[in-house]
């Protein structure tokens, strides 16, 4: 049996998102390996055009483009889905450890009674299969899991676990199509979204996050100058957004959103487990704390034992500096 390796791609304001890309680079890797086709999966309503986007990364692109489909909802995009899935029979289906990867993918791996691994960072080969790298206790243990191949396997990755190579490929577009159904159980009144101008925290490549050591929400200006310099994103500790120093969006740890940007800077966060369990597969870990025990200095790559309110103008010149250079 071809195993074929199935991308639900995720879509952000009409936009394809970053980690769907970097799962579609991952994809071809192992679809390579097996000699096998990769297919992007492209579900919503006027997204036919968007098929354009993925077809560089894909050898095949399935589109079901649906009225019925505008909005994410449980239940049609699980439908969808599952009836795609049991025509196409693939080996390994992929998602983003996303608000909605997470919300569908459990359901579809119930629908097929098959293995699920969510917030997966990583895979590699194993026999004639895959295995798959899953952190454990908040980071303390790495494992690496190996799925019964009885039916599909549904796997979610954390955004970040892998770069976007340059698409070669030029996907089939398969357009298939979907019922809506005529009395659905559930009918979504409508949604109040709420907007943002700052980079998605979870798709950032830099990520300066600030704890109670920065003493106030006054403080974290520095913090958002050096994410402007760099391209990236502020975050903050749970104590932070407890203390409404900042928004909860902004909240990184068990509780708030898992990062793995490709440079983490923590700036007067001790390094809790809770919030740690939510950064410590980034790249590269910088901690900033005075206290030299500070559990966070276990988990960092780079550590500076000082002021924070020192370092920090020092690091902003420092950086705007090279960056004009460049
Ligand atoms: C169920 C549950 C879920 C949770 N979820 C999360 C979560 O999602 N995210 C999260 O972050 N936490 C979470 N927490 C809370 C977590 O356990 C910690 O309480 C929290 O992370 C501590 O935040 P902090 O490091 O900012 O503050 P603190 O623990 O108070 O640490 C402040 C640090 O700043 C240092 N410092 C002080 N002044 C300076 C200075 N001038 N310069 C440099 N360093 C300085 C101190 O040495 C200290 O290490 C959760 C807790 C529970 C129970």
């Amino acid at each position: 049996m071809a195993k074929d390796i199935f991308v639900f791609v995720e879509l952000k304001e009409g936009a394809v998102r970053k980690v769907s890309l970097e799962l579609l680079s991952k994809g071809k890797e192992i679809a390579g390996h097996f000699s096998s086709s990769l297919y992007a999966v492209l579900i919503g309503h006027n997204v036919k055009g968007i098929a354009a986007t993925v077809q560089p990364y894909s050898d095949k692109v399935i589109v079901i483009d649906n009225e019925g489909l505008a909005e994410y909802r449980w239940d049609t995009y699980a439908s969808v889905l599952e009836g795609i899935l049991r025509k196409y029979n693939p080996y390994a289906v992929l998602g983003g450890s996303t608000v909605t990867g997470k919300d569908l993918f459990p359901r579809l791996a119930a629908r097929f009674g098959s293995a699920i691994v969510s917030d997966a960072v990583g895979i590699d080969f194993h026999d004639s299969g895959i295995k798959i790298k899953k952190p454990l206790f908040g980071g303390k243990v790495i494992s690496w899991i190996t799925c019964s191949e009885d039916s599909a396997i549904f796997i979610t990755f954390r955004p970040n676990s892998f770069g976007i190579e340059k698409g070669s490929l030029n996907g089939e577009v398969i357009e298939e199509q979907f019922e809506a159904a005529k009395d659905p159980k559930m009918n979504l009144a409508g949604t109040e979204k709420h907007v943002s101008e700052k980079v998605d925290l979870q798709e950032a490549d830099f990520i300066i996050c600030g704890g109670r050591g920065m003493k106030g929400p006054e403080h974290f200006q520095v913090l958002e100058e050096i994410a402007g310099i760099m391209g990236g994103r502020v975050g903050a500790s749970r104590a932070v957004v407890d203390s409404k120093w900042r928004e909860y969006e902004d909240q990184v740890g068990k509780s708030g959103k898992t990062v793995s940007p490709k440079l983490y800077i923590g700036c007067g966060i001790s390094g809790a487990l809770h919030h740690t369990m939510g950064m410590d597969t980034s790249k590269v870990i910088v901690a900033i704390n005075k206290d030299p025990n500070a559990p966070i200095f276990h988990y960092a790559d780079y550590g500076i034992v000082d002021d924070a309110f020192a370092v920090l103008p020092v690091l902003r010149e420092a950086l705007k500096k090279t960056r004009e250079e460049i």
